[in-house]
């Protein structure tokens, strides 16, 4: 049901109520609850990930975490019904990446290729991307064998069971390891340093844990294959001495960060460091009046579709708020 007190939609000046960009679970959340708020929300989707729309979802396979699916529903699968939810409510949508904005004077200016946008509110819901090691085989392993997630991948049966390793010396990465010992029988860890970055609390907990092996100064150069093309080792190079040798296993978990994609934003809201967007603590709100963000973008610590999807949710009833406050 639409509140009572829907803002007026600004049409008549060229003045759109939200734009919203970034089409993951957290840029389609916010699609639909503004949408049924009858803010006729646009949405830029983008085509960056894999040339489609939907986000890094539609680079996976099964998704077993997402409430509702109790048997599992393909990432695809998933997206597709959360888009068609949002284009149901009327959210109107663009298969453009945007390419110039400007949020430092109102209205403010969304510009694809395609298309010049005015509007009195956005919400950045770009996502992040996980940083790969590019190795020469690693499109070919890509979900079967490679991942970038313990927490989405860490239980499937491709992995239970086995012998795994995690790449990185970070928090991420000593946290990954812990995680997969609940699943695998073993995990070794794959540190390109001499040390560790993580915390020392981290740090203790991966090395009295039994189940890891910690390998310093080694960097993961390739994947190997059995005759049946399935993963069966790493190929492993010493940084100090040079010297190579293949480590059997059969996964392959990525802990190496993400990038957040906030560069459109950069020098207008305020980033963290790492270039994640910096929100209010529990709000969506921005540096900037009016400008609001959801999703992996703005969240370096939970990363899941779920965590997405909420903050889509709150950036959205905060846009609502926001315009009816601001009338
Ligand atoms: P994203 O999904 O990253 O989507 C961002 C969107 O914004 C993309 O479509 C992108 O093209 C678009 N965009 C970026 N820049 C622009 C621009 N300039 N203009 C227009 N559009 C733009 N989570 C789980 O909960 N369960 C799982 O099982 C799971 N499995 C995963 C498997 C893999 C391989 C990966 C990589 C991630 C997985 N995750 C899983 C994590 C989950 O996918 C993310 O947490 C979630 O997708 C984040 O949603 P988001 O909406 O913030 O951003």
């Amino acid at each position: 049901e639409a509140p009572a007190s829907t803002p007026p939609s600004d049409l008549s000046t060229g003045v759109e109520n939200l734009v919203i960009i970034g089409s993951g679970p957290a840029g389609y959340t916010a699609a639909i609850y503004a949408a049924r708020a009858n803010l006729k929300p646009v949405v830029f989707e983008g085509y960056q990930v894999g040339g489609v729309p939907g986000g890094q979802l539609m680079t996976t396979t099964e998704v077993e975490n997402f409430p509702g699916f109790p048997d599992g529903i393909t990432g695809p699968d998933l997206m597709d019904r959360i888009r068609k939810q949002a284009e149901r409510w009327g959210a109107e949508l663009h298969q453009e990446d945007v390419e110039f904005v400007n949020v430092k004077s109102t209205p403010f200016v969304i510009r694809s290729s395609d298309r010049e946008v005015k509007c009195h509110s956005v919400i950045i819901a770009t996502g992040a991307t996980a940083k790969r090691l590019r190795l020469p085989r690693e499109d070919e392993f890509w979900s079967r064998g490679i991942s970038a997630c313990a927490i989405c991948d860490g239980a499937s049966p491709l992995f239970k069971g086995q012998v795994l390793a995690v790449v990185g010396g970070g928090d991420t990465a000593t946290e990954e390891a812990v995680y997969l010992t609940k699943y695998a029988c073993h995990v070794h860890l794959l540190v390109r340093r001499d040390q560790l970055r993580a915390s020392k609390a981290m740090q203790d907990r991966v090395l009295n844990n039994p189940n890891i092996t910690v390998h310093f100064n080694t960097e993961a150069v390739d994947v190997v294959s059995n005759t049946k093309g399935q993963m069966s080792g790493i190929q492993l190079k010493r940084i100090d001495t040079g010297e190579e040798s293949v480590l059997e296993v059969k996964g392959l978990f990525y802990g190496i960060g993400h990038t957040p994609n906030s560069q459109l934003l950069q020098g207008q809201i305020e980033l963290d460091n790492a270039g994640y967007i910096l929100v209010e603590e529990g709000t969506a709100k921005t540096s900037v009046d009016g400008v609001f963000a959801a999703g992996d973008v703005q969240d370096h610590e939970w990363r899941q579709a779920v965590t997405a999807a909420g903050s889509g949710c709150v950036a959205a009833l905060s846009v609502e708020r926001y315009l009816v406050t601001n009338d």
